[in-house]
C-alpha cells in the first residue's frame, strides 16, 4: 500500500520523484509541439491564478459523475484550472467548494480534460502507485487461470485497470504497450520499467499509434522500448496457432478481446457453410474450419491481414480446399452475394469500430444497420448469425434494437440465443460502463 508522504497532498504529482531505480525517469512531454499545436475544437479552459497551487476546479453541480466514480473529467464540467499546469500533470480535482475529489491526469488538448488515477486523497500518484495497480492487474489475470489455453492476454485494461489511457497486451514473451492519454504519456518510462521488472518479457514493444491520440492532442508512436523484437511473433490460442505481426497490424497485433467468442464459432460450426466478415487474420474462420465447417468465406478490405490469415491456415493444418479467402469491400461484398443468390448457414460479422464516441452513433448505426440486414438476407432458414460491435459509442442496448430493425427490415423472424462480450482479460469497471466497448449476439433464424 502506498503511504502518505510528507508533501502537501495538493502539490502536483510528477515521474522521477521516487527513490526506486525505475523511478528514476526523466519525465516525457505529453504536450503537443509547437509545429503541431493542439487540434481543433481543443476545449478552451478557463484558467485561474497561474500562481495557486495547481488545481482543477468544477462548476457547481459537475461533481455528480466524479462521486459516482465515473473516472473522466470532461472540459464543459470545468469552472477553472488553477497554476500553469503540463499537459499529463497530476492534479487535484475539486468541486467549486474546494473539497477534493480525486487525483487526475490533466489535458488541456482533450474534450476528456482530466482522467483519474486516485479517489484518495493521501495518495501519491508515483511509482510505486503504478507498481501496485499493475501488480493487481497482473495478480488478476493470473487468476484466470488464461495461460494454459492462450498465451495471449491482455494484461491492462486502461480506465478499467485504474490505469487511463495504458492498453497493454502479451503475445508469449513479447508485451505491446499503446499508450492513449497525455496523463499514461508521461508515465509511460515508468510503466515500462516496471512491466520489465514484473513480466521480464523478451521485448516491449510500444504501438501508440491509433487514431484517438489525434483527440488528445498526442503524435503517433510505433516501435521497440525495451529489450528487441524477435523476428517472429505468435499467440497460440485453444491450440491454434496465429501470426502477430506487432509492428504493422491493427490495435496490438491481435484481436484479444474475441477469444471467448471465436472458441464459440468452433462449437457451431460442423457442417455448415460459413461466411466471416472482417476476418482479419482468420481468427473465426480457423475456429470454425476445426470446428467442421463445409466451407469458410472470409471477407476482409486488408490484404496485408489476409497474406497473414492464409499462412495462419497453412502453420495450423487445416484444410485448404475448404478456405476461401477474399479481399473486398464488406459493405459491397454483401450485395454481390446476395445480387448471387448465395445462401449460408453461419455468419459472422465483427467489423472495425465505427462509433468510437457517442458522437458518432447515428452514421454507425447506419453502417451496422446495413450489414446486419444483409447478414439476415444471406442466410438459409434456421441459419445463425453472430453479430458483433466494438463500438464504445453504441451501448448494447442500442446494438440489439438496430440489429432488431435489421432483421425486420430483411423479413426474417430471429432469436436471440446468446448475448457475448469480450473475454475476461478485458474486465469493465462498474462504474465506467464505456469499457463494455464489445457486444455480440449470436441469432437464430426461423426455420
Ligand atoms: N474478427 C477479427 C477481427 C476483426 S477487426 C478477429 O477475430 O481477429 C476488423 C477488420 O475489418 C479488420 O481486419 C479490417 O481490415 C477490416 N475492415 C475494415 N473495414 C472494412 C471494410 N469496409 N470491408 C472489409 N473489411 C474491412
Amino acid at each position: 500500500m502506498t503511504k502518505p508522504k510528507t508533501q502537501s497532498p495538493s502539490t502536483p504529482h510528477r515521474p522521477s520523484q521516487g527513490n526506486r531505480d525505475f523511478r528514476n525517469r526523466t519525465r516525457r512531454s505529453g504536450k503537443p509541439d509547437e509545429q503541431n499545436p493542439a487540434p481543433r475544437g481543443a476545449p478552451q479552459l478557463r484558467t485561474g491564478a497561474a500562481t495557486a497551487q495547481p488545481g482543477i476546479f468544477l462548476s457547481a453541480g459537475r461533481e455528480k459523475s466524479l462521486l459516482r466514480r465515473h473516472p473522466w473529467v470532461f472540459s464543459g464540467a470545468i469552472e477553472r484550472v488553477d497554476g500553469a499546469p503540463a499537459s499529463g500533470d497530476t492534479l487535484p480535482v475539486r468541486d467549486d467548494a474546494g473539497n477534493f475529489l480525486a487525483w487526475a491526469a490533466y489535458n488541456p488538448d482533450s474534450q476528456i480534460t482530466a482522467r483519474v488515477w486516485s479517489w484518495r486523497e493521501e495518495e501519491r500518484i508515483d511509482a510505486e502507485f503504478f507498481c501496485n495497480k499493475i501488480s493487481g492487474a497482473l495478480a488478476a489475470r493470473g487468476a484466470l487461470k488464461l495461460a494454459d489455453r492462450s498465451s495471449g492476454m491482455r494484461l491492462l485494461h486502461a480506465e478499467s485497470d485504474g490505469l487511463p489511457g495504458l492498453i497493454v497486451d502479451q503475445y508469449g514473451d513479447v508485451l505491446v504497450m499503446q499508450i492513449g492519454s497525455a496523463g499514461a504519456e508521461c508515465w509511460r518510462d515508468t510503466c515500462a520499467d516496471i512491466l520489465q521488472e514484473l513480466c521480464k518479457p523478451a521485448c516491449i514493444y510500444e504501438r501508440s499509434d491509433s487514431d484517438s491520440r489525434g483527440l488528445e492532442g498526442l503524435e503517433e508512436r510505433n516501435g521497440v522500448l525495451r529489450g528487441r523484437l524477435p523476428g517472429n511473433v505468435e499467440v497460440i490460442e485453444n491450440g491454434l496457432h496465429f501470426n502477430v505481426d506487432v509492428a504493422a497490424g491493427q490495435k496490438t497485433g491481435f484481436y484479444l478481446d474475441q477469444r471467448d467468442n471465436r472458441a464459440l464459432t468452433e462449437t457451431l460450426a460442423a457442417d455448415r457453410d460459413v461466411l466471416n466478415c472482417f476476418c482479419y487474420t482468420g481468427g473465426f474462420s480457423l475456429y470454425a474450419l476445426r470446428g467442421g465447417a463445409k466451407s469458410v468465406l472470409s471477407i476482409d478490405a486488408s490484404g496485408d491481414a489476409l497474406r497473414i490469415a492464409a499462412e495462419n491456415l497453412t502453420r495450423n493444418d487445416l484444410d485448404a480446399t475448404r478456405a476461401e479467402w477474399l479481399e473486398a469491400d464488406v459493405f459491397q461484398a454483401l450485395r454481390t452475394l446476395r445480387d448471387q443468390g448465395r445462401k449460408f448457414d453461419l455468419i459472422i460479422l465483427d467489423p472495425p469500430k465505427f462509433a468510437p464516441t457517442a458522437a458518432f452513433a447515428e452514421k454507425a448505426a447506419r453502417g451496422y444497420k446495413d450489414i446486419n440486414l444483409l447478414g439476415f438476407k444471406l442466410l438459409r432458414p434456421g441459419g445463425l448469425l453472430c453479430t458483433y460491435s466494438c463500438s464504445g459509442g453504441i451501448s448494447e442496448d442500442l446494438f440489439q434494437k438496430i440489429v432488431a430493425g435489421a432483421a425486420l427490415d430483411a423479413g426474417v423472424d430471429a432469436q436471440i440465443v446468446r448475448h457475448l462480450h469480450a473475454s475476461a482479460d478485458h474486465p469493465v469497471l462498474l462504474s465506467f460502463p464505456e469499457g463494455a466497448y464489445l457486444k455480440g449476439l449470436v441469432l437464430r433464424v426461423a426455420g
